[in-house]
């Protein structure tokens, strides 16, 4: 079938789709479900100083780098966005993901609530934001407690951790209660389909419409 019958597949541009949420709200997993099940949207691959953890791939997970590296990319301005995280430094680089918009390529970020600010200042018209919350103070509490080996200080200094984050809520488009996974993962990709139908992001509408109107 070709693009121009059938208006599913004329050309979009591509959109940035934002994952935020306290950590134990689910987050991760959400997005790696999208990743597995969506070939349309790949993970921004951010830059940062932190050390490498075991399993992580560079390139893959981030391009780890040096502090000096990090500093002259900030000087040219090869960031969309970057800020300092619990101590490292952390990086959007603009130029793969301005290749891909164009394409018509998704790209997943999962990011805090001040790189989401930073991001759509910069570029409004492609950011989709969406939040993540835990379905209960009591869930979070049970997650974040794990396995029940950490100090009750330790668990007691990520529920605020958590509830720092959570008051960003209203900073997003789309706020989403994570109390299964399956329907949160649903409610994500629900957002995701229709932010790809607007309007604006469908590039080869006019072509298409030009078409429809033709004798
Ligand atoms: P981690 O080191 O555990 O992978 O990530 C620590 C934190 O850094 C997470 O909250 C994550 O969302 C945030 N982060 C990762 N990449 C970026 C980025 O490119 N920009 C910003 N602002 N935060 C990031």
């Amino acid at each position: 079938m070709t693009s121009d019958t059938r208006p599913n597949a004329l050309l979009r541009r591509g959109l940035m789709l934002i994952l935020s949420s306290p950590s134990g709200a689910g987050k991760t997993t959400i997005s790696q479900m999208i990743l597995d099940r969506d070939a349309e949207i790949n993970l921004s691959v951010s830059a940062t100083t932190r050390p490498i953890r075991p399993g992580e791939i560079d390139g893959v997970h981030y391009h780890f780098i040096d502090q000096a590296a990090f500093d002259q990319m900030v000087e040219a301005e090869e960031f969309y966005e970057w800020a300092t995280v619990f101590g490292h430094s952390y990086g959007t680089p603009k130029s793969q993901i301005r290749a891909g918009l164009k394409e018509g390529r998704d790209f997943l970020f999962d990011i805090d609530w001040q790189g989401t600010q930073q991001l759509y200042q910069k570029d409004q018209q492609d950011v989709v934001r969406v939040f993540i919350l835990p379905p209960s103070i009591e869930e979070l509490r049970r997650r974040l407690t794990g396995r029940g080996t950490d100090s009750a200080q330790v668990v007691q200094a990520r529920m605020d951790r958590a509830r720092a984050e959570i008051s960003h809520w209203d900073g997003y488009d789309y706020v989403v209660v994570n109390d299964d996974v399956e329907a949160c993962y649903t409610q994500v990709c629900e957002v995701l389909h229709a932010e790809r139908m607007k309007r604006a992001r469908q590039t080869g509408l006019i072509e298409f419409v030009r078409g429809l109107m033709r004798d």
